[in-house]
């Protein structure tokens, strides 16, 4: 009988030839390889503790029937795993699913496949349009408000490193990466333990799945934003959009609030509706930019230059006497700093790569946490315009033309405005203006990254160089707020569904994927049940 087996802590030489992993496996478990089939990489990480013994360490699957001698690293493995549900569950219910990020697009996915017929409604544009919209803004300073780095197909992490790194545990994350990998032509990010896909494939992935949802029957709306929701007797009834021509009225059974952390107009709408949402924590801070090389050398010590080797990332993190966290986040190797803004008149800075991450600089945001006693207002939607603050505060350092304001870490640390770039090039466009981050970030900001800063610069040398680029502010790491809902995904409004992100339930393009498929299985049941 075949049974199928996963062999993990296989320590692979840099210098291995994974075309032949059956040769790992026999040699490791002592059958001959001819008995060894389907063997597929699961897992791969990096082990650089020791600098002089930089290796791969694998998690390996295959297929044998041969008879095995159980050891500690081998498991069998059953084969099961998600699917999604499907049939005519949902036949008549027209839903909508407001927002095309990966909360959106999975959830759409999922109840097209459960036989509902369903609108997916965007506020911005195609992702063919955005790019065009995004390089514009990055050559000439013009922002479109509905089509930038937030807005737009594909959501906010379309034009990102695309991490797909999450801390939750469930199944229907092995479900979502397959998903991708498949419609971005990423087969590494099955087994990839720091799995990446990179703006270009993304852009590409997000167009497949607008295809099959257009195979499914889905009707997309590119252009279209929910503006109002019908609501008679506490229950919805249909959605008001803005679109090219006009406001729309659309009659629908449900809604989902897939918006994102950076749909303000929309939460403050839905706050006027009477839906019941709180305050959340975030961070805020700046960019911070190395040259790739010295990341590298810091992480693999002299191995760094070897070709199996792809550009190193960090994680830091430390805990301030004051209770304060400073850490990194969304670190980008080889990749540049983008304009993120979304609304008029305000700057936001965050990350992305390529799927080679072959630029000249890493970077990550250094960012600080924000508590809601930090708002100085019990309001719901305070925390947005304690975002909102930094954002304009930047914006008018900058110059008010979408120039970020910048300072070196030297500088930074001395308390002085920059005059030249030195190593580090920034790579923020459409540009950059030497300003003091004291200038527009709070003072408990500024203060707990000096501190950060230096800290870190004992985990990573070179890390606190006077040449690094600070570039700011990071204001949407995490959505300012939460939209309440109950066990059912339901809001305190009868068929509305808050979901992903921006409704405070997800953190990353995974876990807003899942959470998606999540709120789909929810109205499935609910269906079912009624
Ligand atoms: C530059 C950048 C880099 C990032 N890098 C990573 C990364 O490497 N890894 C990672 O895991 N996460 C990353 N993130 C975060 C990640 O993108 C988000 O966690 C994720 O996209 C959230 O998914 P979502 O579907 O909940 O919301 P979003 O992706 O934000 O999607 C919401 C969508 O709703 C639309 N919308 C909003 N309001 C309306 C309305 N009223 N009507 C119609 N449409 C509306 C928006 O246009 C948007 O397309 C990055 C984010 C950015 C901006």
């Amino acid at each position: 009988m075949i049974k199928i087996y996963r062999l993990s802590n296989v320590k692979v030489s840099l210098d291995a030839d994974f075309s032949n992993l059956e040769g790992v496996i026999s040699k490791e478990v002592g059958i001959s390889k001819k008995n060894i089939f389907n063997c597929s990489l699961y897992k791969k990480s990096v082990d650089a503790r020791k600098k002089n013994n930089v290796h791969f360490i694998c998690t390996i699957d295959f297929d044998t029937t041969a008879m095995i001698k159980q050891n500690n690293n081998l498991t069998e493995i059953s084969g099961e795993k998600y699917t999604p549900p499907t049939g005519d569950l949902c036949k008549g219910q027209h839903i909508i699913v407001v927002g095309s990020g990966p909360a959106g697009l999975f959830c759409t996915l999922t109840l097209l496949k459960a036989g509902a017929k369903v609108t997916l409604l965007e506020r911005g544009e195609c992702v063919e349009q955005r790019t065009k919209d995004i390089t514009e803004f990055q050559n000439s300073g013009k922002l479109n408000i509905n089509s930038n780095i937030q807005f737009g197909e594909g959501g906010a992490g379309t034009f990102s490193d695309g991490k797909l790194n999450t801390g939750i545990k469930n199944p229907r994350c092995r479900y979502v990466l397959e998903e991708l990998s498949k419609h971005c032509n990423a087969p590494d990010i099955l087994y990839d333990a720091k799995p990446h896909i990179g703006t270009d494939r993304l852009v590409l992935g997000v167009k497949s799945i607008r295809q099959e949802i257009l195979n499914l029957g889905g009707v997309v709306l590119f252009s279209h934003r929910l503006v109002d929701i019908d609501i008679k007797d506490n229950t919805v009834k249909g959605a008001v959009v803005s679109s090219p021509d006009g406001e729309k009225y659309i009659e629908c059974d449900k809604i989902i609030l897939a918006i994102g952390h950076s749909a303000r107009d929309t939460f403050y709408m839905l706050y006027d509706k009477g839906f019941d949402m709180c305050q959340k924590p975030f961070s805020v801070g700046v960019r911070v930019e190395h040259p790739q090389t010295l990341i590298d050398k810091s992480q693999y010590g002299d191995a760094y230059i070897h070709p199996a080797l792809a550009p190193a990332d960090y994680k830091l993190s430390c805990h301030l006497e004051d209770g304060r966290g400073v850490y990194s986040f969304c670190m980008c190797p080889g990749g540049t700093v983008v304009p993120a803004a979304s609304e008029e008149g305000m700057i936001c800075t965050n990350g992305m790569s390529v799927s080679k991450r072959n630029g000249e600089n890493a970077n990550s945001a250094l960012l600080v946490s924000v508590e809601p006693k930090d708002f100085e207002s019990e309001h719901p939607l305070a925390g947005v315009e304690f975002q909102r603050k930094i954002e304009r505060d930047a914006f008018v350092s900058g110059g008010e033309n979408y120039s970020a304001p910048v300072q070196l870490v030297g500088d930074f640390l001395k308390n002085r405005t920059s005059k030249n770039f030195g190593k580090v090039k920034p790579s923020y466009l459409p540009n950059t203006k030497f300003v003091k981050l004291d200038e527009y970030l709070p003072d408990f900001v500024t203060k707990s990254l000096r501190l950060g800063i230096v800290e870190f610069g004992k985990k990573i040398r070179g890390f606190d160089m006077d040449d690094a680029i600070l570039t700011g502010p990071e204001t949407r790491s995490s959505s300012p707020v939460r939209i309440l809902r109950d066990e059912h995904l339901v809001s305190n409004i009868k068929g509305v569904y808050p979901c992903g992100e921006g409704a405070g339930y997800a953190g990353g393009i995974t876990s807003a994927a899942v959470d998606g498929i999540k709120v789909a299985e929810s109205i499935i049941e609910n269906i079912k049940n009624s």
